[in-house]
């Protein structure tokens, strides 16, 4: 036992160096014993193969991350702690909040904010909570408390409904901590009018992950024939208008959002082909018929939620790939992306590229970015580096 009497996990040796670098898991195949009495959810010490202090942290033996460390230096873990860690997360949006006509964004992001399996956006005046480890389950009061403290939501909501909770040990359900939850959330992004659904939508409701790339689309829009896939509720698709687009579709597979993109279009006085169909379906179609695009963005869906599936991933991302580029006439823009931290950025760079190799087309890099700065990437956690935003112009 260690001095505060926690149990201690022992890290088999070699896996002491990512956690030196600030790594905040450890896997169940990365244990080589246990000391004292553990139970799941509860706070354990982290030593190395020879008994040199590695962090304290969260147990989960139902979970492959089998400890979430909350921090790699001794000290206590009280609730004081941990609602310092929100204030510091809340303390640094303010960047991101003080954007003309942003009232939206990331306040807590997992591990990045030292906060595992903690998530935390704000959308208008409504906070949406989500509690994805076991080990934090106990701190969603503290983390409430702290939330409503530094930002004085209307309304906090509890958002428990990730199928992730099941497979760390947790039930779903969704809880109003705080105020009243309004009829209809409208959240404001740069300026544009965005109808939100924070408690039946994908994740917490909307992707804020993808505002500063949305801004980025607008200089490429004027007089622009635009296509928007995988459009969820229709932040790029909105943008293009903005930017002056002439036309603008945008397709996604879901009736719940392209019910959304209307309602979206229709606050903003914008014009947009909502169209619900299977994107794979929809542009080969839109090839075989011969139509011609001036932008077309790709935000698919994580392909793959595991390492072992890359080859399929990689065949989806180049399937739109290619038929967007059929869709590009010389000069046409391609804004491509992928959320899944598997997809290594180079590894994906290179897919896209291929296909334009493939239809004997050349075509130049314009950027390739990443997600917002409210999702800020930990330095020794690469898994916080998940989205990928490729912007490439055809040349012939
Ligand atoms: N571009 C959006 C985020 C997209 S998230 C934004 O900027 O906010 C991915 C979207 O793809 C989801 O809305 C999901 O419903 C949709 N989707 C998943 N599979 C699809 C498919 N095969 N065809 C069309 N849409 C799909």
């Amino acid at each position: 036992m260690a001095k505060d009497n926690l149990p201690v996990v022992h890290v088999i040796n070699g896996r002491q160096k990512k956690l030196l670098q600030g790594h905040p898991w450890v896997y169940g195949n990365e244990i080589e014993r246990v000391e004292g009495e553990i139970a799941d959810g509860e706070l354990v010490t982290v030593v190395d193969f020879r008994g040199r202090y590695m962090g304290t942290g969260f147990y989960n033996s139902r979970s492959l991350i089998t400890v979430r460390l909350l921090t790699h230096r001794q000290e206590e873990i009280t609730d004081a702690l941990i609602a310092a860690r929100v204030k510091a997360a809340c303390d640094y949006r303010r960047f991101v909040m003080q954007r003309e006509g942003t009232d939206s964004c990331r306040l807590i992001y997992g591990e990045a904010d030292r906060l595992p399996g903690v998530i935390a956006d704000r959308f208008g005046d409504v906070i949406v909570l989500q509690v994805l480890a076991l080990g934090m389950e106990r701190y969603t009061q503290v983390i409430a408390d702290a939330l409503v403290a530094c930002e004085q939501p209307a309304c906090l909501l509890l958002n428990n409904d990730d199928a992730i909770r099941i497979k760390e040990g947790m039930t779903c359900f969704t809880k109003v901590l705080h105020g009243a939850l309004p009829e209809e959330t409208i959240i404001h992004e740069n300026g544009v009018k965005l109808a939100v659904d924070v408690r039946g939508g994908q994740k917490t409701g909307y992707f804020l992950d993808q505002k500063d790339n949305h801004l980025f689309l607008r200089q490429f829009c004027r007089d622009a024939r635009v296509l928007d896939c995988f459009s969820y509720i229709g932040g790029f698709a909105l943008n293009a208008v903005r930017g002056g687009a002439r036309e603008v579709t945008a397709v996604d597979i879901s009736e719940q959002a392209v019910a959304l993109i209307r309602r979206n279009a229709e606050l903003n006085g914008a014009q947009i082909n909502a169209v619900c169909a299977n994107c794979f379906d929809f542009l080969r179609a839109q090839v075989k018929a011969g139509e011609k695009y001036d932008v077309v963005v790709l935000d698919p869906p994580a392909f793959t939620k595991a390492h072992a599936n890359m080859a399929n991933a990689c065949r989806g991302y180049k399937e739109i790939a290619l038929s967007a580029m059929r869709l590009l006439p010389a000069g046409g823009v391609l804004a491509t992306h992928s959320c899944s931290y598997h997809m290594p950025e180079d590894v994906f760079v290179n897919t896209v590229l291929s296909a334009a190799q493939d239809l004997h087309r050349q075509v130049r890099v314009i950027t390739l970015r990443r997600q917002d700065i409210d999702h800020p990437v930990l330095a020794g956690y690469p898994e916080s580096h998940y989205l990928k935003s490729l912007w490439l112009q055809m040349l012939d």
